[in-house]
């Protein structure tokens, strides 16, 4: 392999000790050649993250408080983890800089992103890479959506003089050199893109967790780990809850085709998970994950001759659209038809909608279900191999879970259930063991 982009967390460059950690790995093979730091996570699950306290600072200054205690943490902070690598670079006047700038009114973006770009500084000293600041070659247009095509030139244009490079993750700036940033978690995408760039051979994602688990660890324990997942199933379970990677980094390595290793920092022997385009030919796996999500309404409408009717889903989803209001999923029947809408986007407006769909569609019957659950088994070998759907309603029929939805993606790699709310970690654990 000749070029890997290598992307840490938060947590693998949290102190000294776990920069030492990304030292090793860089160095233990010579493909990778290109790094993207986040700013420093948690050292304990009591600490805090360093981009929390730059959003804090932001706020400071605007309610007219002082930043001193916040910014003297901050500093602290890098100042300790320099020292103890006993680095030849004052990070001070980086710092005292910064502290101005947010003092004369930077933006929230501004300040959020100089996590990043003090550890690149300092990671770039430790690794004797070269430094290229974000803001030169991720471009994002003025409505702060990133400009692709334009970020693709630079990177490539700039990253051909060098040959080992550290660029901060999550910002870029726009035309008029504002600094612009992606949303949380966004170091992933910087990653995805620089890899896209050079049409890397691997973008290695390094993180606390050695990968996919095939299920909350939280409702199974010790879930299988997965070792191979296709970027469509890593959609499909990522949309339903289950994440480990930011959802914007998948497009750009997906249509180069590249894979994504997910790897962990603290077990660096551990294979992780990779991503890939193609299904590997491997039978033996039939489902690859189980992920699902709570509180979400079900309306259910019917009405005599629906099928018949010329535009009656298009008057229930204008009224859906008129209120803002996107919706999860659409399983119909011949003469019913259901919406099935995450509560966060309902807000209090059931009512509403259901009185709009009764006089705009006039119906025979409409129900509301709330408190409904779904979850989706995904796996790319379903659409070959019989019996998964039946494995799946036996194993929730013996657990005593009553399924009150059923959808079958058009992709055939999903089948997913909707259940009531307090049925959900007794439905995945008795999906989980129906496959292992
Ligand atoms: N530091 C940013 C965050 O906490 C971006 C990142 O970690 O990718 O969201």
């Amino acid at each position: 392999m000749n070029t890997i982009v290598t992307k840490f967390g938060g947590s693998s460059l949290a102190d000294a000790e776990q920069f030492r950690k990304v030292k090793n790995i860089i160095i233990s093979n010579n493909a990778r050649k290109y790094v993207i730091p986040s700013a420093p996570g948690k050292r304990t699950s009591k600490d805090s993250k360093i981009t929390d306290l730059l959003y804090l600072c932001y706020a400071h200054i605007n309610t007219g408080i002082s930043l001193d205690d916040v910014f003297d943490h901050i500093k602290n902070r890098y100042i300790d983890i320099v020292t103890d690598l006993k680095l030849n670079l004052d990070i001070r006047p980086y710092l005292d800089t910064i502290k101005r700038d947010l003092e004369n009114g930077a933006s929230s973006d501004y300040a959020a992103s100089r996590g990043e770009y003090l550890n690149a500084i300092i990671l770039s000293n430790y690794l004797g890479f070269e430094f290229i600041d974000a803001k030169d070659v991720i471009i994002f247009n003025n409505d702060s959506c990133l400009n692709y095509d334009e970020t693709l030139k630079l990177l490539k244009e700039k990253l051909s003089s060098f040959d080992r490079v550290v660029i901060p993750g999550f910002y870029g700036s726009d035309k008029d050199g504002n600094i612009i940033t992606f949303s949380r978690g966004g170091s992933d995408v910087t990653g995805a893109l620089v890899t896209a760039s050079l049409n890397a051979d691997l973008y290695e994602n390094w993180t606390d967790v050695s990968g996919f688990l095939m299920a909350d660890p939280r409702i199974i324990s010790n879930p299988k780990p997965i070792s191979t997942i296709t970027y469509t199933e890593l959609r499909e379970l990522s949309y339903m809850g289950a994440s480990v990677l930011h959802e914007e980094a998948i497009f750009p390595v997906r249509n180069a085709g590249i894979p994504i290793n997910i790897r962990n920092t603290n077990r660096p022997k551990d294979k992780g998970t990779f991503i890939i385009k193609d299904p590997l030919n491997d039978d033996s796996q039939t489902i690859t994950g189980i992920a699902g999500k709570k509180n979400f309404t079900v309306i259910s409408i019917t009405k005599a001759l629906m099928n018949s009717e010329l535009g009656f889903c298009r008057k229930i989803l204008s009224i859906l659209e008129q209120h803002n209001i996107s919706f999860e999923n659409m399983p119909s029947g011949i003469d019913t038809v259901c919406l099935v809408i995450s509560d966060s986007q309902l807000k209090n407006k059931t009512s509403l909608i259901v009185e709009e769909i009764k006089r705009t569609c006039n119906p025979d019957t409409i129900e509301v279900h709330p408190n409904m659950a779904l979850i989706a088994t995904v796996g790319k070998g379903m659409a070959k191999q019989k019996g998964v759907a039946s494995k799946i309603f036996t194993a929730l029929s013996e657990a005593d879970v009553n399924i009150r939805m059923i959808d079958q993606g058009s992709s055939e790699i999903n089948i997913l259930v909707g259940i009531e709310n307090n049925n959900f970690e007794k439905a995945i654990t008795a999906i989980y063991n129906s496959f292992n």
